[in-house]
């Protein structure tokens, strides 16, 4: 069996959700994608019974704040099971060569030479070219660059019980990955606000979309489940719904709106 464990579900600019990351957890063996922008991401684990240090294969979609900095804490916090000899195998760190970069520098910069001497043996970056394949945890993903205005970032698919699950990162899909994204049965997207509010973030020139936006492309290309994330927080405890009600206008197939917390089962 095949989960998704959503950590957070907010944009890049949310106090009180976090930002945007989930595990795909598969037979308890668990794969995390982004890691939030700070060490709430430890916390956000533990609340769903996940240790941090035994996750063993982390992907970092794009070098945004958002989505990398939670990894920094993360690999300083290994030192303390290292040294306890709790780690048994190395962590796999799946990224695009720019995220490689900027990981090496955050590294260098912010982290103490002392404890990297200890976590790096741990650390096995693989640097994903476009279309590169890995099995992990037993399904096969297909890592893809999402072709982002800006810096680089990547997605990924895979198949599960016969269903087909498209990761698109943070970012209105560019429409040279329709073909990829056509009749998928899930596909995660992110959508910033609602139509209503889209002066307010000048959703454009921002590279993000409104729930309208998505919802009527993604209807378009046939999707059957549509997973919308990487929301705002003005509506508070209704931001749910209200997303919800303004997808079902526009999609007609299943939309889910992942809070805080929540699994979904593939
Ligand atoms: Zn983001």
């Amino acid at each position: 069996m095949t989960k998704l464990i959503f950590l957070g579900v907010g944009n890049g600019a949310t106090l009180n959700l976090y930002n945007t990351c989930f595990v795909i957890q598969t037979n308890k063996e668990n794969f995390l994608i982004d890691t939030g922008g700070s060490i709430e991401i430890i916390n956000r684990l533990k609340k769903v019974n996940i240790e941090f240090q035994k996750i063993k294969h982390i992907f970092i979609s794009h070098t945004h704040t958002d989505h990398i900095l939670g990894l920094i804490w993360m690999i300083k916090r290994l030192y303390k099971p290292i040294t306890n000899n709790e780690l048994t195998d190395k962590i796999n760190i799946y990224c695009n060569d720019e995220v490689y970069e900027g990981l090496k520098n955050l590294i260098k910069i912010l982290l103490p030479d002392e404890l990297m001497d200890v976590v790096y043996d741990w650390l096995e970056f693989k640097e994903l070219k476009d279309k590169d394949r890995y099995t992990i945890n037993g399904i096969e993903y297909e890592f893809f660059d999402i072709k982002a205005h800006g810096n680089k970032q990547y997605g990924f698919e895979f198949k599960e019980n016969g269903k087909r699950f498209v990761f698109l990162g943070d970012q209105t899909i560019n429409s040279d990955l329709f073909p990829r994204v056509k009749g998928a049965d899930y596909v995660t997207h992110e959508v910033f606000c609602l139509e209503q509010e889209r002066k307010k973030f000048l959703i454009k020139a921002s590279g993000h979309s409104t729930v309208k936006d998505t919802s009527e492309t993604m209807n378009d290309l046939n999707v059957k489940n549509l997973i919308l994330y990487h929301t705002g927080e003005a509506q508070g405890k209704d931001r749910k719904r209200i997303y919800t009600e303004e997808g079902k206008e526009y999609f007609k197939g299943n939309i889910i709106v992942p809070d805080e917390l929540e699994e979904i089962e593939l």
